[in-house]
């Protein structure tokens, strides 16, 4: 038998329910299972004595520190990017060796692995998640630089191939993401799911989405309430009565909309349900808005609150509150990718989503209704596009569903939208993209883990005088450090640009920056690949606790 093909992958721990969770468990479990490859996580978010590390049949190393261990826990709180994984990253593909490194986060969350002195030693692979277009000039040269780009959706494709063209490495099948059909399923008796938990017959549009500046909930609360005013005006009396918007969110959010008071300015509190959970027993319901934190029918514990990231409702509980809905809505500047439509399509939810971005062809594919685009902005923050739907087009949108269209035709569209979602939206077809990318990649050209670096940081430090700073870069790295790939990466980029202009914006403000600044900067440097040279060859025998879990 060939050897196997060792696949390492940085993210958030497997056994977390998060995005990034899920999508690398379902990739993981079916390449580990396959005698073809090898695999290791590097689990963000887990420690050393996690008890749901124990289960896993592959190899981990967990990122987190470990609780009781005061001087790893200030390392790790020392730098926000530790928790992506880059304290220990390095270790850790030197102890595990492997042939492919892969990627399928946020661009802050990988970039540090752009500048591993280990990268001729793997091939790297990612998978970007691209929102909106354009993408940051200074992501293009990261982009560049990896041995293959996995595109997430079509849009992503397109927008990838159109900035970058032939300067990167673009994979020709698109990955998507999947939903299990058997976690989200339709129910058989919707009726009556929904006049048990809502005590009478309803007609319900749905929303689930994180509380945070990309999503458009005071559009959503504006739109819902203009389309219960037409229903008011149009004479649609019971309609109106059983009408209800349902936003499954969290609340109080740093950095999220202020809830009540966009409830109260559209006048609305007593038209919008919430998902309540307790933290104690984990009952859920729906239940109108209320502040801060309730007393849980269920356990009588003061422990009743919106769901939050640390504290999310169980699959089963969420595909409840699809089972809720009649009518799924994503609206949103822009998304990745949106796994919530998928789930929603899964259950038999038909879907809107706004034509910008991923929702864009998700909404094709599931065949709901796109919201036609207002405007296009660009924003501060990423310089790129985000957009602004039409909203009037969403209250007629609405009015089509519920109003003219026929209780038949809302029942076919259900079912044709489960079965387009099943169909496509596999975790069987994502993974079948993966392997043919992961066996497309050239592993020849890889430099043995084992043996001496062909090029060692060179014994002569001088440097000739009167270079100017992006001369003296380059002449440091070719000549002393060895490492021309590095001349192209967003790091050394950034820093001829810093020392060319003479400034540099920090957290702290505008400061000046000296020549002596290069050499310190590329000093550190050197350093790191002394550092990482030393490491390579006797991580494999470190005794460390999280390096042999
Ligand atoms: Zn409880």
């Amino acid at each position: 038998m060939s050897k196997k093909i060792r696949i390492f992958i940085a993210n958030d721990a497997s056994h977390l329910g998060t995005g990034y969770g899920v999508y690398g468990k379902e990739i993981l479990t079916r390449l580990s299972n396959s005698d073809e490859f090898e695999v290791a996580e590097l689990a963000c978010y887990a420690h050393e004595k996690d008890e749901r590390i124990k289960n896993t049949q592959w190899k981990i190393y967990p990122n987190a520190p470990l609780p009781s261990n005061e001087q790893e826990t200030k390392a790790y709180n020392s730098a926000p990017i530790h928790q992506f994984g880059q304290w220990r990253f390095n270790t850790a593909i030197a102890h595990f060796k492997p042939d492919i490194v892969f990627d399928i986060r946020d661009y802050w969350m990988y970039s540090y692995q752009e500048v591993s002195f280990y990268q001729p030693y793997f091939k790297w692979i990612v998978m970007p998640t691209v929102d909106s277009a354009p993408q940051k000039l200074e992501w293009l040269d990261t982009f560049a630089n990896m041995d293959l780009i996995v595109p997430y959706t079509e849009w992503a494709y397109n927008v990838l191939k159109s900035q970058c063209g032939s300067s990167i490495n673009l994979f020709d099948q698109i990955a998507n993401a999947g939903v299990n059909p058997k976690e989200f399923a339709p129910i058989n008796n919707k009726k009556e799911h929904q006049k048990n938990t809502f005590g009478k017959e309803v007609s319900i549009t749905g929303a689930i989405m994180r509380n945070q500046k990309r999503k458009l909930f005071p559009d959503l609360l504006q739109s819902y309430r203009k389309y219960l005013d037409r229903l008011i005006k149009e004479g649609k009396k019971d309609l109106y009565e059983k009408s209800y918007l349902y936003l499954h969110t969290s609340y109080p959010e740093a950095n999220g909309w202020e809830l009540a008071d966009l409830l109260l300015e559209n006048n609305i509190v007593d038209k919008v349900y919430f998902t309540y959970h307790c933290n104690n027993c984990k009952h859920a319901e729906p239940q109108k808005f209320a502040h801060g934190v309730g007393r849980c029918p269920n356990c009588g514990k003061i422990s009743m609150m919106m769901p939050n990231a640390s504290h999310p409702v169980s699959t089963e509980i969420l595909n409840s509150i699809y089972n809720l809905f009649d009518f799924y809505v994503q609206y949103a500047i822009c998304e990745g990718f949106g796994m919530p439509q998928v789930e929603a399509a899964s259950c038999g939810i038909p879907i809107a989503s706004v034509e910008y971005s991923a929702m864009t062809e998700i909404v094709k594919n599931l065949d709901g209704y796109a919201i036609p685009v207002k405007r296009l902005f660009r924003e501060m923050e990423t310089t790129a596009n985000r957009a602004y739907p039409d909203n009037d087009a969403l209250v007629g949108i609405l009015w089509d569903f519920f109003v003219v269209a026929s209780e038949e035709e809302r029942k076919n569209r259900s079912q044709k939208t489960r079965e387009l979602c099943t169909e496509k939206y596999t975790w069987d077809n994502v993974y079948n993209v993966w392997v043919n990318a992961f066996r497309s990649v050239d592993l020849s050209t890889n430099l043995s883990w084992d043996k001496p670096n062909p090029n060692p940081i060179s014994d002569n430090l001088q440097v000739p005088n009167n270079l100017q700073p992006a001369e003296l870069i380059d002449y440091i790295i070719i000549n002393i450090l060895r490492e021309p790939y590095l001349l192209n990466t967003a790091l050394i980029r950034n820093m001829k640009k810093k020392f060319s202009i003479g400034v540099t914006v920090g957290p702290k403000g505008v400061s000046v920056v000296k020549a002596p600044d290069i050499i310190k900067e590329l000093e550190m440097l050197i350093n790191n690949k002394k550092l990482s040279e030393d490491l390579r060859l006797k991580a494999p025998t470190l005794e460390l606790g999280w390096l042999n879990v």
